[in-house]
């Protein structure tokens, strides 16, 4: 009987859970509503359901007794000493709620938690990516910025679970407001929102990633402005971080991938120009390779080193 584990993403809408064997294959995947509005208790039902489908849908040689742990991947602050999300505002039904122990309870297996992006960037460590790298950094660039370190093939967590905050390290100088009380944070200035917002003020109507995408790749004079001053940014972000840590690796997920591209040039042209650790060390910089799924196969390692 081969063991294996169960990787979840909690998100804002979506629960989505997979099972995982050793060597990083996914078994099988359920996805329902995250249903977080009717409270923490429906939460942890959901997922001890959602899991007792996963473990019937598996070959009888994986009973549940070789279910060796599960992750659980959130957006917001992990109070890792007391199993609990401390701050989420896409899940505050659930924040000061004993959730570890909750899980555990129900599904009568060990449970680990953690940032959903930190499960991201254990995800393209394990298998995509990352694979063979101890030393990366991941950058999610979707409707925010989120950031996981890794570092001797350990998560970075800090003194109170919010190390790598990524989003919010200061690009640029009295730049655009941001929720967290600064000026000028990454996800103002290189997440999809902030594209968004930067096509809304050049006046382009019902804007997103793609339509901007295909709006550059048209020659689009404004679409491209847009994606080289998302680009600056980023590349603001990315000197800073290759400056502070030397890595041989930065990982660049998240809804704006596909416009790699038009946004690549200025990055790289910012990273060279702001990082003389750039310029003698060369490290990657590359595309994540799991997409969206990352956290999923972040959460299975965790189960599997529960
Ligand atoms: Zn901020």
């Amino acid at each position: 009987m081969s063991s294996f584990s169960i990787g979840i993403d909690l998100g804002g809408t979506n629960l989505r859970a997979a099972a995982f064997d050793a060597s990083g294959n996914l078994l099988a995947r359920r996805v329902r509503s995250s249903d977080h509005h009717l409270g923490p208790e429906a939460v942890v039902e959901g997922i001890g359901s959602l899991v007792d489908q996963l473990l019937s849908e598996l070959p009888q040689s994986s009973g549940p007794n070789s279910l060796l742990g599960v992750g659980v991947g959130v957006p917001g602050i992990i109070d890792m000493a007391k199993g609990e999300i401390a701050i989420s505002p896409n899940l505050q039904t659930l924040n000061g709620f004993p959730i570890k122990a909750a899980i555990e309870r129900r599904l009568r297996t060990p449970v680990v938690l953690e940032n959903d992006a930190n499960a991201a960037a254990i995800g393209e460590a394990w298998t995509g990516a990352g694979l063979g790298e101890q030393d990366l950094v991941l950058l999610t660039l979707g409707t925010g910025v989120g950031g996981g370190i890794i570092a001797n093939g350990q998560v970075m967590h800090g003194k109170s679970g919010m190390a790598a905050e990524l989003g919010h390290m200061k690009v640029v100088p009295n730049g655009n407001p941001c929720g967290c009380g600064a000026n000028g944070c990454l996800e103002k200035h290189a997440s999809a929102t902030a594209v968004i917002a930067m096509a809304r003020t050049l006046g382009i109507v019902d804007p997103d990633p793609e339509m901007l995408n295909q709006l550059a790749t048209k020659g689009d004079a404004s679409a491209l402005m847009i994606w080289q001053t998302m680009g600056g940014a980023l590349g603001v972000a990315l000197a800073n971080l290759i400056n502070i840590f030397d890595f041989p690796l930065y990982i660049l997920s998240g809804g704006v991938l596909p416009a790699w591209q038009h946004f690549a040039p200025a990055m790289m042209a910012e990273i060279e120009r702001s990082s003389y650790v750039y310029r003698h060390s060369r490290p990657r910089i590359e595309a994540a390779k799991l997409g969206g799924d990352a956290g999923l196969y972040g959460a299975g390692w965790l189960g599997l080193n529960s």
